[in-house]
Parts: C-alpha cells; sequence; structure tokens
C-alpha cells in the first residue's frame, strides 16, 4: 500500500521523535490554524519537525517524499531518460552548461537538472545513461525539480530498483499553492459549471477539424468525418481558493456527464455535480484569454466513502 506524502513524514517524525502520530498531526493542525491555513499539511508537518530539532539531512528520500524547497536531499533513482547537455549564455557572458535527468523508484520519478560541469561530464562520456542507478546527495529542490549544484554529490551505484513508477507523478497540493505547469492531485467541491462547449476533432490526429461550407477539414488530413467532442468548465473550491477547471469528453463520464446531447438530461446531471466532492489529477496552466491558472483534468476519483470514514475517526 503506498502513503501519502504527509503520513510518511508523520511517521519519520513520530519514530524519531518518539511522540504517537496523533499528537504530531494536533500540532500540525495547531501550526496551520496559526498561520490561517496558508501551509500544507505537508508544509506544516516539516515546520514541526524542524522545531522538533528533527532533520532528514542525512536520510535517504523516496522520490515521493521529495517536496519543493527542500534543501540537502538525498535520494537514489534509476536513470529513465536524459538530455544531451546543452549550453547556454549566463549572466556574465560565460558559457554555462546545463543537462537533465529523469530518474524514478519505485514511489515517483522527477526531472533531475544538473548544473556541475563534473556531473554533465557523466553524461557526456557515457557512464550515466538510461538504466543507471544513481545516489544523489545535497541537493536541492526548485518547485518540482531536484538541482545538483557544485556542492552536490552524484555517484552510481550497483544498487538495482525494480517496480519503477513510471506514470506521471501527481503532487497533493491546495488550490492556493498552485503553480503554472504544477502535476497535482487536488480534493475540492464543485461550486460551479459552466454548459458543456461542443468542438469538432480529426480522427486521425485529434487535432481541432474546421467546419467549412458543410464539410470538415483537418489542416493535416484534408477533408475528414469529424468526431464531435465536447468539454465542461467546472469550479473547483478546495477551501484554500478556487480553481476553473477543464475535462474534456473523455473525463465527463466518470464526473456523471453520460448524455451531452440531451438538454433535459444535462441540466439534470449538472445539477448533481455542485456540491459533489472530488479528487482531481490534472496539470496547471495559464488561460491565455484570461490570463489566470486553469486546471486541466486527466482524472477524476470519487471520494472513497471507507477512507473517509477512517480519516474521521483520526479526528
Ligand atoms: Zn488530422
Amino acid at each position: 500500500m503506498s502513503m501519502g506524502n504527509y503520513e510518511r513524514i508523520i511517521e519519520k517524525i513520530s519514530k524519531i521523535s518518539g511522540l504517537d502520530k496523533a499528537e504530531i498531526e494536533r500540532r500540525v493542525e495547531a501550526k496551520r490554524a496559526k498561520l490561517s491555513g496558508l501551509i500544507s499539511k505537508e508544509g506544516a508537518s516539516q515546520v514541526i519537525a524542524a522545531e522538533l530539532g528533527i532533520n532528514f539531512d542525512n536520510e535517504k528520500l523516496k522520490i515521493e517524499e521529495l517536496l519543493p524547497g527542500m534543501r540537502k536531499v538525498n535520494t537514489l533513482g534509476k536513470v529513465i531518460n536524459f538530455s544531451q547537455p546543452r549550453i547556454f549564455k549566463t549572466k556574465k557572458g560565460d558559457d554555462g552548461k546545463v543537462a537533465n535527468l529523469f530518474i524514478a523508484d519505485e514511489t515517483s520519478n522527477i526531472k533531475v537538472v544538473l548544473w556541475d560541469t563534473n556531473h554533465i561530464g557523466l553524461i557526456e562520456n557515457g557512464q550515466i545513461g538510461q538504466g543507471v542507478v544513481i545516489e544523489i546527495s545535497n541537493a536541492t529542490m526548485r518547485d518540482n525539480e531536484l538541482h545538483l549544484g557544485s556542492f552536490s554529490e552524484l555517484k552510481i551505484t550497483n544498487q538495482d530498483i525494480e517496480n519503477l513508477k513510471l506514470d506521471r507523478a501527481f503532487k497533493e497540493k491546495n488550490i492556493s499553492e498552485l503553480k503554472n505547469s504544477d502535476n497535482v492531485k487536488l480534493r475540492g467541491f464543485i461550486v460551479q459549471s459552466f454548459e458543456p462547449k461542443f468542438f469538432y476533432v480529426c480522427p486521425e490526429c485529434r487535432k481541432k477539424a474546421i467546419q467549412d461550407s458543410g464539410f470538415f477539414t483537418c489542416s493535416e488530413h484534408g477533408k475528414v468525418a469529424a468526431e464531435k467532442r465536447a468539454l465542461l468548465n467546472v469550479i473547483v473550491d478546495d477551501g484554500t481558493e478556487t480553481i476553473r477547471t477543464v475535462a474534456f469528453h473523455d473525463i465527463l463520464p466518470s464526473m456523471g456527464l453520460t448524455d451531452l446531447e440531451n438538454i433535459e438530461q444535462m441540466i439534470v446531471q449538472r445539477e448533481k455535480l455542485l456540491g459533489k466532492e472530488m479528487i482531481f489529477y490534472g496539470t496547471v496552466r495559464n488561460n491565455k484569454v484570461f490570463n489566470t491558472p486553469e486546471f486541466i483534468i486527466e482524472k477524476v476519483e470519487e471520494i472513497n466513502p471507507d477512507l473517509l470514514i477512517k480519516e474521521l475517526e483520526i479526528k
């Protein structure tokens, strides 16, 4: 069973400090209340850890446990992808070099950015490539990326990692914490839904098909038998803020919208959406028209009632 980040941190604090988990969670909630909810549970648990004098400095963390803002990060991962080094001009006008890796373990995957020429040399000379397991020490989390500077260490190890988690990694976040291009899992209530919008796509390349004098044409495939697709905008509120979301065609049935062409059904089904609490997975992007963040839903999940009861019992 995979545990959330927060649970893992609580568990670690409990193990090291000897305090029981309920007590630590109480302190986390108190800290959040004091900060008017401006900090996530994970963030607050890290503050509590620091207050208790616990540092995770020498501890090797699973990739799923890496959080924005963490310093002196130690972790282990298998290289699943890498890019050839790229040269850029520094502010001083010198040539700088940077290279990217993607590493995975059994919990998650992450982008690693190398700034040190010695580290980059390991890619250039072929020592680091796909399938190589690397050990990273003293790296820094910048947003959702792990950055290695000249003080960081990068070692190749013989350890192997199995059952790599290669799916896109979604981090749990509050709406108020969202940044552009974040891949996130968020839990919130649908507080508003708009009328579905319809558009047509080319059946071959899925690009938008343009209607012209009774025919649909694709810029690539010419005259096509276009498919009608729908999208729906809903506003989600998680108590920290609201965000406008976009759910495309294939997601809609899992949100309870099954009969898009039936206007009466649609009214009933949209009505049912209001006040519904769900878990949303997706990506944050900037809506160019409104110049506001927008959440593109890739997957939704119903709240598991058993899990909810368990959480309530803990409280
Ligand atoms: Zn096409």
